[in-house]
């Protein structure tokens, strides 16, 4: 075989393995491969900050938005994008450490951890289609994605009746709405999801073996993740959402 022929064999053979490799997870599903749906990179996330870094879809749309509400005096500002698989380990496993040595069971700093925050592997912000927005031409409360801040006299008003009437025009749903039925994670008027790529991500997503992956990925406290802990976490936090992103 000469220099060139072999080189082009190896490329075969290596494009051939990583095929191999994805499918032997057994999981390429709706287009989107395993690690794209829990935030261990894809091709179509781009962005140089934590705040920008997005799916190229879900950033042209909010331009849009961005403009439009631009017009009518509110400055949109992202506040949280897309967050990697690894970041949302750290913001576990370090709430996991403190509440455990603060004398909690490991079953109880889980429960505690899941009223704020995702299991890594589960959040939506893996997928850079959902965003945490402000109005950056409202004075800036010390804490702001606070629900106080969005409602009454809240600095966040404008921004919130704004996003009511023309977000979904955008693509733009709020995913943790504001209704006394629906469990798992609190209301959250500052998250919004791009649903022309959130919806789809969500079907294939919903093909995943959720309590494969995190034992695999061997996450602190994976061993109190139970099959009924995991169905109860399945059915509230990730699927009791805005019915119009399922
Ligand atoms: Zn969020």
């Amino acid at each position: 075989m000469n220099r060139k022929d072999f080189i082009k064999t190896s490329l075969i053979a290596s494009a051939g393995w990583g095929l191999f490799s994805s499918m032997s997870h057994g999981l390429f599903q709706g287009g989107y491969t395993r690690d794209q749906l829990i935030g261990k990179g894809n091709p179509d996330i781009a962005g140089d900050s934590y705040t920008s870094t997005m799916h190229t879809e879900t950033a042209k749309a909010l331009e849009k938005m961005k403009a439009a509400a631009q017009a009518d005096g509110i400055a949109i500002e992202v506040v949280s994008a897309y967050r990697s698989f690894q970041r949302q380990k750290e913001i576990f496993e370090g709430k996991y450490k403190r509440f455990t040595q603060q004398g909690l069971s490991p079953a109880e700093a889980i429960e505690k951890i899941i009223e704020y925050s995702t299991i890594p592997g589960t959040s939506r912000h893996h997928w850079g289609t959902d965003l945490d927005l402000i109005d950056a031409n409202a004075p800036r409360p010390e804490s702001v994605l606070q629900e106080e801040n969005y409602h009454g006299k809240g600095p966040y008003c404008k921004l919130k009746e704004w996003m009511d009437k023309h977000a979904e025009s955008f693509g733009f749903y709020e995913v943790y709405t504001n209704n006394a039925n629906r469990k798992g994670f609190a209301y959250e008027p500052w998250h919004f999801s791009y649903a022309p790529v959130s919806i789809p991500m969500l079907k294939a997503y919903k093909e995943l073996d959720v309590k494969a992956i995190l034992q695999e990925e061997n996450i602190l406290g994976h061993e109190y993740f139970t099959d009924d802990f995991i169905a109860k976490y399945r059915k509230d936090n990730i699927l009791d959402i805005n019915p119009e992103l399922l």
